[in-house]
């Protein structure tokens, strides 16, 4: 078996790491014996048609400028890989851009390409630190979270966790992320999938289920480290 993932813009959207969610998803793979292609995309190219995970860190406001545009050419692809239940996870500054803008501090609206119906506004101060959520599918997620935007989910639309420490969407709501189909924008960096497996493989089942049209399995691995790392970064003072 083999998954091709989608990295968008590895050089201007990549904090804390995130680059590590591509790594450890590349992983786990390995270890189970299924090949794994990465195709890094950076502005100006094109996107091909047989993605199987699409992945997006976060970035600084500048770098959020700088892909805007490319990232509103290729939207119409995004959108119908997200539309037919392709895995996908974005981060901060993608999760933002995911929605319907993010407007910076200095006045700027950078438009998004409205796959998540969200809207973020920076607010006074950003929020920093070490991030717990809970979540029904995937249990207490662990990440840490630098931002100054504040996210607000439209209607109907259902929030990636409940907040258990930390700000999340907005520091007020206690909603974290957003969840649509396949689909998960997250504060969460950190990076977020090396420390929380479940997560990570519900990309690759999800991913694969749906490339061969047959209920995939994974193979259990042994996750004493990954599940370390959980709790050491879930008892650090935020
Ligand atoms: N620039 C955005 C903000 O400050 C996103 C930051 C990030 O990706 N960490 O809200």
């Amino acid at each position: 078996m083999k998954l091709k993932i989608l990295h968008l813009y590895p050089r201007e959207m990549n904090l804390y790491g995130d680059h590590g969610n591509v790594l450890a998803i590349k992983r786990r793979c390995e270890w189970r014996d299924i090949k794994v292609e990465i195709i890094e995309h950076e502005p100006g190219t094109g996107i091909p048609d047989d993605i199987d995970i699409i992945f997006g860190g976060g970035g600084q406001d500048s770098g959020q400028g700088k892909i805007e545009q490319d990232l509103h050419e290729i939207a119409p692809r995004l959108k119908e890989y997200i539309e037919n239940d392709t895995p996908c996870l974005v981060i901060c500054g993608l999760y933002q851009l995911f929605g319907k803008y993010y407007q910076t501090a200095d006045g700027k609206k950078i438009n998004g390409i409205d796959i998540l119906n969200i809207t973020t506004d920076a607010g006074d101060k950003r929020h920093i630190g070490n991030i717990v959520i809970k979540n029904g599918q995937f249990g207490e997620l662990v990440g840490y979270e630098n931002h100054s935007g504040l996210t607000s989910l439209g209607d109907n639309v259902e929030p990636f966790g409940e907040v258990i420490l930390g700000a999340g969407n907005n520091g007020k709501d206690k909603t974290e992320g957003c969840r649509y189909k396949n689909c998960i924008g997250t504060y969460l960096h950190g990076p977020i999938l090396p420390k929380n497996p479940k997560l990570t493989d519900f990309f690759i089942e999800t991913a694969l289920t749906r490339k061969y049209n047959t209920k995939i399995n994974l193979k259990k691995l042994n996750d004493e480290i990954e599940l370390k790392a959980h709790a050491t970064a879930i008892a650090r003072p935020r």
